[in-house]
């Protein structure tokens, strides 16, 4: 059979896997090159993996309520073993209906590592490919910091393959990562200490959800150390590791240190150049508003191009790219405005749009702040107690909604239905007059003072 395709995916993960679904439904040839396992990061280093241990974490909760709610349970431990063993098993069912998937849509799977010959040509474990249209989707790789020792310490992907609980550990970053997966070590049990090079976590996100999030988080039991770098990881006598932090701080006795301080592109293996695709000097991909590269009929999607690092995202991209491509739909792209996301910590996250500051910045005396904090009901009956903080962002005379943010219980679950009507453009009138659902926690959303 010929190796020439209308379209190749390079990077079987949520970008890739989606613009080839979808070119091969608009019935072209199409081709998805995966130099590891089907569904890239988020199915096995990402959102699928991470998601499970935070329900496992949401159960240690539950657990540690259930008194309160009448329940007399004795607790015979976690095991973390059972935990993660499950979890894979449940991982490669994903893979087994990825292979299925891309049968019966018709895609045809390539393994292993592509690297380009020319513009149109790739090279796969030897064997040429050719193709009018590449997608480059290839993710990235969590970044470790050139530290001294810092080769003892893990990544997220180091994380995941994780087969023994670390009984006391040390989590260094400031995102997304670091503060989800502190949180769920926590929940789970283990002693963790945050360090953080500033003063704050989640930099970019609205300021009373990051305030809230670091209160909650010591509240916890998580020790955050602050405005310190880590100068070196040592391995002591007796096979424990420390944190040598500047400032004289020093973190011992941990069995494991976690680098949760960024990602960098994959793009080491493309051989960009022999197809003259221009990169960044951090190796991302820069591409217009129609995930064009500088090359025609190559583009990129996805945590390659810099842009919002999400997982719907590069779905997204990859549907709209082959729908614009083959399907007809010449204005299709995808809008990077308004994208909702939910940071899995404990309590979870929700927020889309702008945070307080960048309203005024931007509409200085026509921003109106809509805002509450409360116990949930869940936790009026508890001891251990976690609160809840909303805030709308609001401008102009009709009081545009152009921010909501939320963190609290079930955060994660209510920013979608949210995010559509804010998407849709809707204002505070049309929230006042929505009926509200009771007792819940949303219903706060649309009775907002
Ligand atoms: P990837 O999913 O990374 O896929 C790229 C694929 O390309 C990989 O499988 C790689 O092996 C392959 N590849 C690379 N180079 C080559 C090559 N030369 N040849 C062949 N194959 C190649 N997002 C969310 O929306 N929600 C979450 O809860 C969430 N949690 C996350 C938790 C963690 C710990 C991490 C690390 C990420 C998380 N993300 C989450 C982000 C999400 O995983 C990414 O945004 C998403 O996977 C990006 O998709 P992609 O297609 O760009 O890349
Ligand atoms: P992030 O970009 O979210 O955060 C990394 C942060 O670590 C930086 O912003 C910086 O914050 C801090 N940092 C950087 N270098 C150092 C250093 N040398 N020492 C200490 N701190 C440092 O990266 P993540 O790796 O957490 O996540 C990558 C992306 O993956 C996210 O941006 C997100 O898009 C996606 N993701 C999404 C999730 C979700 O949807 N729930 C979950 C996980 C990941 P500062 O400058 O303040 O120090």
């Amino acid at each position: 059979m010929s190796n020439h395709y209308d379209l190749i995916a390079i990077g079987g993960g949520s970008g890739g896997l989606s613009v080839a679904q979808r070119a091969a439904a608009h019935g072209t040839r199409t081709a998805v090159v995966e130099k590891g396992a089907l569904g890239g990061t988020c199915v096995n280093v990402g959102c699928v993996p991470k998601k499970i241990m935070w329900y496992g974490a949401t159960v240690a909760g539950a657990l540690r309520d259930a008194p309160d709610y009448g329940f007399s349970i004795e607790r015979h431990g976690f095991d973390w073993t059972r935990l993660v063993a499950q979890r894979d098993e449940y991982i490669r069912g994903i893979h087994a209906w990825y292979h299925t998937y891309l049968a019966d849509n018709k895609v045809d799977e390539i393994h292993g590592t592509a690297r380009f010959i020319d513009a149109h040509t790739l090279e796969v474990e030897g064997e040429r490919y050719t193709a009018d249209h590449i997608a480059i989707s290839p993710g990235g790789q969590p970044l470790v910091p050139d530290t001294s020792g810092a080769e003892l310490g893990i990544t997220s992907d180091g994380f995941f393959a994780l087969t023994k609980q670390p009984q006391e550990v040390a989590v260094i970053g400031s995102g997304y990562i670091a503060v989800e997966l502190a949180g769920l070590l926590n929940a789970l049990g283990s002693r963790v200490t945050l360090v953080l090079r500033k003063h704050q976590l989640l930099k970019e996100f609205e300021p009373m959800l990051r305030e809230t999030l670091m209160e909650e988080m010591q509240e916890s039991g998580i020790n955050i150390i602050t405005n310190t770098a880590v100068a070196a990881v040592v391995k002591d006598e007796s096979g424990k590791l420390r944190l040598d932090c500047q400032g004289g701080i020093s973190c011992a006795g941990l069995d494991g240190v976690i680098w949760a301080i960024g990602r960098t592109p994959d793009t080491q293996d493309l051989n960009l150049s022999a197809a003259g695709v221009e990169m960044d000097e951090q190796g991302f991909i820069p591409t217009d508003a129609w995930q064009n590269t500088n090359v025609d009929g190559i583009y990129a999607l996805g945590d390659v191009t810099g842009a919002a690092a999400l997982t719907p995202v590069a779905i997204a991209a990859g549907r709209r790219l082959a729908d614009r491509l083959f399907g007809g739909m010449p204005e299709s792209r995808l809008e990077y405005e308004n994208i909702p996301t939910v940071v899995f910590s404990h309590p979870p996250i929700g927020s889309i749009g702008v945070s307080e500051d960048e309203a005024r910045e931007l509409h200085g005396d026509a921003v109106k702040i809509y805002q509450t904090r409360f116990t949930p009901m869940y936790h009026a009956f508890t001891r251990h107690k976690h609160i809840t903080a909303m805030k709308l962002v609001c401008v102009g005379a009709e009081e545009k909604v152009i921010g909501c943010h939320i963190i609290g219980l079930g955060a994660d679950e209510m920013l979608q239905g949210f995010a559509v009507a804010i998407s849709m453009g809707a204002t505070k009138a049309d929230f006042d007059r929505t009926i509200a659902i009771h007792p819940t926690s949303a219903e706060e959303l649309v009775t907002l003072r």
